[in-house]
């Protein structure tokens, strides 16, 4: 008979959407003496971090980073370019959305909360109507999640700015792009973003402990004149400072040798290779969901995350004790439920640094881990992920040309 022990062989699945896997060359980059970091060796490597990170948000401005986690970039998003008072428009598509809402108030500001029943993105003919309502433009600022990690439903950032476009609205546009960034198509500039909230431990690959705001020409003016409080997220002093590769502070040095790291693999692979490499893990795991007979919390498949997907049990099955048995049995993790549906799903991490045999062993495990909770599903999920897997590498027709 087997002997209690403590110690789990092998490594662990980590599979909650963030933090995700830290490669080890990102570890072992960060592994490294401390340096001064008013020296021009710090200068140097903060330039080419200030100048990479631009490369993965895709603008030409400059990016505010953060010696801070996520939550610190929301609040920089907000204090810089409002003042007390100002209403703007939020939608509730999960646990994230109703978190960045209450910081808002917490800060004096006013938002406006358009709710979903937490099973779809945003929907850009919500915003337009709303917004063509407000004719005096009382609305500052329209702030939407890129991806809401609770819920696993990506919203279409591009067509949401063309919605505001089509009201005639000057509101600014944030976009929380924190478990998107370096995993689902992204597009600053392009897409006209005023201020773009990232995070590191997602696609990023590095550890949680820093955060950015990419900003644009029209959310720099709107900072000279947000009367909001402010000081240790203040963009004005850290804009300057950078200039010359420099922080107001001691940031995170450890962390930008990390950050740098990080970018030139993300460049190395290529980013398109990155976002077709995360939109099949996605789709693989999806097809494994559906096979087993289990439904995706995501409603839509217009609005399918390429970076999660959170699996609702049938009824009279705990989502947490499932969880629970499945990190004590197979050393895996899955991300937790929220909301009106705490305890009825799971979530299934698929982003950063994972391939198609981490995913497969997810996958398998999974299927393994429902059945011994004695949750009633078809066997044979992970076979119909691999047949798919097979097929977007190009199948039986790979063989024939060799
Ligand atoms: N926004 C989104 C979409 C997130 O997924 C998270 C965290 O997972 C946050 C904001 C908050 O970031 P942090 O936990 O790093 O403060």
């Amino acid at each position: 008979m087997a002997q209690n022990s403590s110690r789990m062989a092998g490594r662990h699945f980590l599979h909650i959407p963030g933090p995700t896997p830290v490669p080890d060359r990102v570890l072992r980059a960060m592994d490294t003496p401390m340096i001064d970091h008013r020296g021009p060796e710090f200068a140097k490597l903060a330039k080419k971090c200030l100048d990479g990170i631009k490369t993965i948000f895709k603008t030409t401005n400059p990016v505010i980073i953060y010696t801070a986690t996520g939550t610190g970039a929301w609040e920089g998003a907000l204090v810089n370019t409002l003042s007390a008072g100002d209403k703007v428009l939020m939608v509730e598509t999960g646990q994230f959305g109703a978190l960045w809402k209450k910081m808002a108030e917490k800060l004096g500001i006013v938002p406006e909360l358009l709710t979903t029943d937490w099973r779809t993105g945003v929907d850009p003919k919500v915003i337009e109507a709303r917004l063509r309502e407000d004719k005096n433009h009382e609305i500052k600022a329209v702030c939407v999640l890129h991806n809401e990690t609770s819920t696993g439903c990506l919203s279409p950032i591009a067509e949401i700015r063309k919605a505001i476009d089509a009201a005639g609205h000057p509101a600014l546009y944030m976009v929380d792009t924190i478990s998107s960034l370096a995993s689902a198509d992204y597009r600053h500039d392009e897409w006209g973003v005023d201020v773009s909230v990232g995070g590191a431990q997602k696609g990023l690959m590095l550890p949680p402990g820093m955060s950015f705001n990419a900003i644009s020409d029209k959310a720099i003016a709107a900072n000279k004149t947000a009367k909001l409080p402010k000081s240790f997220f203040a963009w004005d002093e850290m804009l300057a400072m950078n200039k010359v590769g420099f922080f107001p502070y001691t940031p995170a040095t450890l962390m930008l040798f990390g950050l740098d790291t990080g970018i030139e693999m993300l460049h190395e692979e290529g980013l398109d290779n990155v976002f077709a490499r995360h939109d099949r893990l996605a789709e693989a795991t999806r097809r494994a969901v559906k096979h087993w007979g289990l439904e995706i919390l995501c409603r839509d498949a217009k609005y399918y995350s390429p970076t999660l997907t959170a699996v609702l049990l049938p009824e009279g099955f705990n989502a947490d004790s499932f969880r629970a048995m499945a990190l004590e049995t197979f050393n895996i993790s899955y991300g937790a439920s929220f909301g009106p549906f705490a305890g009825r799903y799971f979530r299934i991490g698929h982003l950063g640094d994972i391939n198609d045999a981490m995913l497969m062993g997810c996958l398998s495990v999974t299927e393994m881990a429902l059945q011994l909770f004695g949750v009633p599903i078809k066997k044979g999920g992970a076979q119909v992920a691999m047949d798919y897997l097979v097929t977007a590498h190009g199948g039986a027709k790979k063989q024939a040309a060799e």
